[in-house]
């Protein structure tokens, strides 16, 4: 049954960000896939964050933070509740020179990491080559941990601002406060938005930091399916195999494996690409096969980098 949203709807006149009802997922995740929402919220702030909460309480209704939908598949049914995209949560970036060419540079949760980037090169900030081709927002960076070869961005962060949306309390999280592992936090309790991230960097020649950028974007064309739609690598490497996760797909024959317009990319085997119009499905069977194969045939635990939304 569709959940009531009339209380949404009565009081929409104090929102100040954007509502869009029944709004297809499709459109707000790197996959493409998924079915819609009831309720779509694009919070400008803290206040609307207050709000929506009150909407939800008074509902009864379930609710999803959602970045810029880069990790993520959601359900071909969608999700029934009321999904808060942080897209306009928080857009500023700002910089603060500490001790000598040492820098703190806060970024908004909603700031895309390709638009952090091109800024980051243009000032000459050092470091975040590591986000070079990481197709999220900065908040979707912490929760995930994101990170390349070049390393991961828990190295850089210096302090975590959140918002809780069950107590509405703002908390900062300093350096000894945070912890994570690979593709993870440990920290953030559950309903917490992350609103800003305040990151370690100093001063470099731009020159210098601009071609690190590009040499790594680079380095991923050329080794990922960068064309096709994806949620980037499916699993985590295995821990304590000394495998890669696409060498444990490839060892299971699995490179270019398809279930209906969902495939074990040929490029990369760790990228499961949607050729066009893919359900998410198909995606599921995919990993659910190469879990069970992994497990039943190498003794391997894959584990699942992409988080899902919706039932399956
Ligand atoms: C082509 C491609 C390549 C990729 N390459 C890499 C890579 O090299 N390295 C890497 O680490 N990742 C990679 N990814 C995965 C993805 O980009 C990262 O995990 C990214 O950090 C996710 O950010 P997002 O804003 O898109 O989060 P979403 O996908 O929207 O959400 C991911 C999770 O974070 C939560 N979340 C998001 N924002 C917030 C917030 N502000 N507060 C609280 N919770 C939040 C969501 O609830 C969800 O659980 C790739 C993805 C694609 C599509």
């Amino acid at each position: 049954m569709a959940p009531d949203l009339g209380w949404f709807r009565e009081h929409a006149g104090s929102f100040h960000g954007e509502l869009r009802f029944d709004e297809p997922l499709t459109r707000h995740t790197y996959y493409r896939i998924g079915g819609p929402a009831p309720l779509l919220a694009i919070p400008r702030g803290e206040a609307d964050l207050r709000w929506l909460r009150q909407g939800i309480d008074h509902s009864g209704v379930d609710w999803f933070v959602l970045g810029l939908g880069s990790n993520l598949l959601v359900s071909d049914s969608g999700f029934p509740g009321v999904v808060i995209k942080t897209s306009r949560l928080d857009q500023e970036i700002t910089a603060t020179p500490t001790e000598g060419e040492s820098l703190l540079v806060r970024t908004g949760c909603s700031i895309a990491v390709s638009s952090f980037l091109r800024r980051a090169a243009q000032e000459g900030w050092s470091g975040f080559e590591r986000l070079a081709g990481v197709p999220g927002s900065m908040g979707g960076v912490v929760v995930m941990n994101a990170g390349t070869h070049l390393g991961e961005a828990c190295d850089l962060i210096e302090s975590v601002e959140t918002f809780n949306f069950s107590s509405l309390q703002s908390r900062y999280f300093s350096r000894d406060e945070m912890a994570f592992e690979y593709r993870r936090n440990l920290f953030l309790p559950a309903a917490s938005f992350v609103m800003a991230v305040n990151w370690r960097s100093a001063r470099q020649d731009p020159s210098v930091v601009r071609k690190s950028i590009d040499e790594t974007l680079e380095r991923r064309k050329s080794t990922q399916p960068v064309d096709y739609p994806s949620c980037g690598s499916v699993f985590k490497n295995p821990a304590g195999t000394g495998m890669r996760a696409w060498q444990v797909v490839d060892g299971l024959g699995l490179r270019g494996h398809r279930v209906g317009n969902a495939q074990f990319a040929e490029k990369h085997s760790n990228f499961i690409i949607n050729l066009g119009g893919a359900r998410a499905s198909e995606v599921r069977s995919l990993i659910e096969l190469a879990k069970r194969r992994a497990a039943d045939e190498l003794g391997i635990r894959l584990e699942e980098e992409v988080h899902f939304l919706g039932s399956f």
